[in-house]
């Protein structure tokens, strides 16, 4: 144990976080939070991905008597966290069914004799009562309840294990908690409070903006291409991440990168257990891997300079979208979200609805988080204002963020109102005159006078809307049905083919009564281009010393079988890079250089930086 803490139990809160974490501030609540901890008090903290949340209770942990027992579902990322605090100089370890009889006895004794500054538990251990009775053999700092959200009913996250842990306020009624969670919405947040027996708690809720990350979303045309076209311009060697809705859609997407020189892994429900683990570790543990994955994959992935995350397919909700696009650029840097989406993807998830068991109400609920995202896809306003409204923040910065694809290339509303009744006017005669339904690319067809098989052996070329719609060309006409589905003035049939039909709404807009607007991409959609990418934004001498560093850093991190975080992140390097330290005293002025990684790592760097 060589840390400074050690020595010192008391130290204050901001010591402990510039000389273990080599950090100058706290951000944020941080400090507020941390103190009120130390000082006794119950909290709940609702912050975003990449916030600091961890801070929170490590801090506290070091600073009070004690352990501090953190309780987490994330058995598989349990090793790193431990290693990664490991690597701080501070003394953590974990119990959970991963380890045998032996290891679990020496991490019983080293808590029992007050050597462990953190201990992480899976929850389910706490309904043993040898667990219980192990914690009263030592002395507990504080209960940090992370991913709290867990314990929510309604919430994708449900873990039964996380109902029982009001248990913790009863057995142990003068020991602080701090429960945690990066999930914003109002229920949730009272869920925990409700069901975590955390009535007096002081709540600090952060400001959901990521400033860091530029939210992009597309037109989906060939979606392979675009997102290698994304990768290989703005991304290209960085680590990211790219959702996918069905395991086949993962599969071969990560083939299709891989062939295109992309290191990528697939990541998803069906596959071994052995071969998603070994594929999480190699995307946690080398530089520049691309996880193609389904929604199975993410939580608790504290990988802090993942550069991008692609969404290949709509996301079922806006809540969902964000807890997957948070995912990226957790250390601050600058990263992208970007979601390609067509009208493939409404017909979809609308009819994937209608299919869904369930009672009305959920189907309703499942329809309004569609159309909430839908609503996101369609804006002509900026992306972010609309997100953090979503989750009822105001945007501190006005109605404009500057770094979203509509505030960069802002898109046009037109009066489509024309294009929507004859569109509208298409099917309702197919429908009234014929008794026939069909998808949007035959309905596209007639509109655009073409006479295909099909339009001549149905003489659809004798409808009175035959060719009317040849100003507008197939894609725009894809862009208008996709609209006018998003917009609920056009609707999917229930009969499993993705027909289109008139709604309720669509009256109003063939009489004229209701006017449609329709938003006009723009002629050249936005591109982060060089901005997005760290090394192209550092002075160019700086560029090579990061790559060298970089290069360092992936030794050092096989040689100890850690992620390459563990050993520095992005930031830091950075930072060396621009500031190239000639002293001992100057890299430790660098935000990420603690004591212990002084002294182990301080000599070779200085080095590294004078060659
Ligand atoms: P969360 O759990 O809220 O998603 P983390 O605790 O993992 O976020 O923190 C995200 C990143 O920010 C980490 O790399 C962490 O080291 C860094 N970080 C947290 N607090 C600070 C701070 N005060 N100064 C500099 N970096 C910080
Ligand atoms: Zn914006």
């Amino acid at each position: 144990m060589t840390a400074a803490h050690a020595s010192m139990p008391r130290a204050t809160p901001l010591a402990v976080l510039e000389r273990t974490f080599g950090y100058d501030s706290f951000r944020g609540q941080q400090h507020e939070i941390i103190d009120h901890v130390v000082a006794g008090g119950d909290a709940i903290v609702l912050m975003p991905t990449g916030g600091g949340k961890s801070l929170c209770y490590q801090i506290p942990s070091l600073v009070r008597a004690g352990t501090g027992i953190v309780i987490s579902p994330l058995i598989a990322l349990m090793q790193d966290q431990v290693d990664a605090l490991a690597a701080l100089g501070v003394r953590a370890a974990f119990l959970n069914s991963t380890q045998d009889a032996g290891q679990r006895a020496l991490v019983e004794r080293a808590y029992r004799e007050g050597e462990l500054d953190l201990l992480y538990l899976a929850p389910e251990r706490l309904a043993v009562e040898s667990t219980t009775r192990l914690l009263d053999e030592g002395r507990i700092a504080l209960f940090a309840i992370d991913e709290a959200h867990c314990v929510s009913q309604w919430g994708h996250d449900f873990r039964p294990d996380y109902l029982r842990l009001s248990v913790l306020h009863e057995r142990w009624p003068t020991v602080p908690r701090i429960a945690l969670t990066a999930t914003a919405t109002e229920v949730t947040h009272r869920e925990i409070a409700a069901r975590l027996d955390l009535g007096t708690a002081r709540h600090f809720v952060s400001s959901f903006d990521r400033a860091n990350i530029q939210y992009r979303i597309e037109a989906k045309n060939q979606p392979l291409q675009q997102l290698l076209s994304f990768i290989r311009t703005e991304h290209d060697g960085d680590a990211g991440i790219v959702y996918c809705l069905s395991r086949a859609s993962v599969e071969k997407t990560a083939a299709f990168l891989t062939e295109h020189g992309i290191p990528a892994l697939p990541y998803h429900a069906g596959l071994d257990a052995r071969l998603r683990a070994a594929n999480q570790a190699r995307f946690l543990r080398d530089d520049g891997v691309v996880m193609v994955a389904t929604i199975a994959f993410g939580m608790g992935i504290d990988k802090p300079d993942v550069r991008f995350v692609a969404h290949l397919d709509l996301p079922k909700s806006v809540e969902g979208y964000y807890q997957e696009t948070g995912r990226a650029g957790r250390d601050g840097l600058p990263s992208t979200a970007w979601l390609a989406y067509g009208l493939q993807d409404v017909v979809q998830q609308r009819r994937m609805i209608q299919q869904s068991e369930g009672t009305p109400e959920f189907r309703r609920r499942l329809g309004a988080n569609l159309d909430a995202m839908l609503a996101l896809c369609e804006t002509v306003d900026c992306r972010r204002v609309q997100l953090l409204s979503y989750f009822g923040e105001e945007f501190a910065g006005g109605d404009r963020c500057g770094n979203c694809d509509t505030c960069l290339a802002p898109p046009e509303a037109i009066d489509g109102t024309i294009p929507a009744q004859k569109l509208l006017s298409t099917v309702v005669r197919l429908w009234r005159e014929r008794q026939q339904r069909y998808g949007a690319g035959h309905i596209i067809d007639i509109l655009l006078g073409r006479e295909t098989d099909r339009v001549t052996q149905q003489r659809h070329d004798q409808l009175t809307t035959f060719g009317i719609g040849a100003d507008l060309s197939e894609a725009e006409w894809r862009g208008v049905v996709r609209q006018l589905l998003a917009q609920g003035v056009l609707g999917v049939a229930d009969d499993g083919y993705g027909t289109l039909v008139i709604t309720e709404a669509s009256a109003a807009v063939l009489s004229g009564q209701r006017p449609v607007r329709l938003r006009k991409e723009p002629e050249r959609p936005a591109r982060g281009g060089r901005k997005a990418k760290i090394v192209q934004e550092l002075p160019r001498e700086a560029g090579g010393l990061f790559e060298a560093l970089r290069a360092w850093r992936a030794t050092r991190a096989r040689e100890q079988g850690v992620p390459a975080y563990v050993v520095f992140g992005d930031a830091t390097l950075r930072g060396i890079a621009i500031t190239r330290p000639a002293s001992l005293g100057e890299l430790a002025s660098i935000s990420g250089v603690g004591e212990k990684k002084l002294e182990q790592y301080g000599a070779e760097l200085l080095e590294l930086v004078r060659a």
